[in-house]
């Protein structure tokens, strides 16, 4: 049996939410940002991304894992590169104060790198992507989590769900834009099959021995999630620890643990956001190639394949035309919120 759903407006989404973070003791600054982005989740049927994510953001600020009136600001750097320290709050301040500074940089010196340290992160990177690719440049985004996934050939938590994005603008279109954990799945979508007392499929996770398990609990409380790709997926994990970690000056997934100490908040830590201006790489004929890569796409069409996002894209020109889908579970949960 398929689960019950409501459909909400985009207002009315975004009024329920700021209303339930503003009671929880968020700022009316963050309360409006987590709103934005967990409904952005929301339209484009990421559901570990949506709305389910204000439970989190509540345990989080619960636990004193995030500071819910934090104000970022900008740290002195140099070169192509810009430092914002978003002071312990959540991402999301921290990457609209940075924005409009790596553009900036991106445009005088064709690539530029923003440094988030300090920050709250949990959200699916392909929004801040976006914000990239619309002022038509390249963007890269990743950043480490919280010790939630054995290495290849291991068996304890140790790197994080690492999130890796990449986006390339397409002029008159939506940009191509891939964005996945590096863990065999999003750990939020581990904790959907729990919260619905579903079964795990194998290659996910293992237990405290090391053994294929498909109990979420098992994996989320003894044992520890898997890589993708085996030894492949380790190494890009292993990288986004690197460079979103000791190369900024932040902490990595087994150290933002550490910092948690068992509070159960969301992860703590930094985050890598490059932008390319592929009028600087490709040089004057930019718009040419980047036509060529317009021809590439539709080689990749024409096999039958799909391009990453455009499932997205599709849930999202379906929120926009018949409301926001939402489980009636959680939509009942979240309205419990208001009044407890
Ligand atoms: P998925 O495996 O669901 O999807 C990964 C990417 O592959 C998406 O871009 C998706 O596009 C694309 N894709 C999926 N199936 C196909 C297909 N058959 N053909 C072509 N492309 C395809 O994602 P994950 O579970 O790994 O990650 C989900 C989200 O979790 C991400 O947005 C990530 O940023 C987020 N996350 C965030 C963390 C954080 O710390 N903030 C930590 C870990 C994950 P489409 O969406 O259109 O299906």
């Amino acid at each position: 049996m398929s689960e019950k759903t409501v459909l909400l407006s985009e207002e009315e989404a975004l009024s329920l939410s700021r209303k339930i973070l503003l009671k929880k003791g968020f700022s009316d600054d963050f309360s409006r940002a987590i709103s934005e982005t967990v409904i952005a989740g929301q339209k484009d049927g990421c559901a570990s991304h949506g709305l389910y994510r204000i439970l989190g953001c509540i345990n989080t600020l619960a636990s004193g894992g995030v500071v819910p009136d934090a104000e970022p600001h900008i740290e002195p750097s140099s070169g192509g590169i810009v430092k914002v320290n978003a002071n312990g709050g959540f991402s999301q301040l921290a990457f609209s104060l940075g924005l409009p500074l790596l553009i900036e940089k991106t445009k005088e010196n064709g690539i530029a790198l923003l440094a988030i340290n300090h920050c709250v992160h949990f959200s699916a990177l392909w929004i801040e992507v976006e914000q990239i690719t619309k002022r038509g440049l390249v963007a890269i985004v990743c950043n480490p989590t919280q010790a939630y996934v054995a290495p290849h050939g291991g068996s304890r938590p140790l790197l994080g769900t690492n999130p890796f994005a990449f986006g390339w603008p397409r002029p008159g279109n939506l940009p191509f834009v891939f964005d996945f954990a590096t863990s065999a799945i999003a750990r939020g979508d581990v904790e959907l099959h729990e919260r619905e007392g579903k079964q795990i499929p194998d290659g996910w996770g293992v237990d405290s021995q090391g053994q294929g398990c498909n109990d979420p609990r098992v994996v989320l409380e003894e044992g520890a999630l898997l890589t993708f790709g085996e030894h492949k997926g380790t190494a890009l994990s292993m990288m986004i620890e690197l460079i979103a970690g000791p190369l900024i000056g932040d902490l990595m997934s087994y150290e933002s643990s550490q910092h948690d100490d068992g509070k159960g908040a969301l992860p703590y830590h930094g985050q890598v956001i490059i932008a390319i201006d592929p009028a600087f790489t490709a040089g004057n004929n930019f718009e040419k190639h980047l036509s060529r890569a317009e021809t590439f796409f539709s080689l990749v069409e024409s096999q039958g394949a799909r391009l990453p996002s455009r499932r997205r894209y599709e849930s999202r020109e379906k929120s926009e035309k018949y409301g926001i889908e939402i489980s009636e579970n959680l939509y009942l949960e979240l309205c419990s919120l208001l009044h407890d």
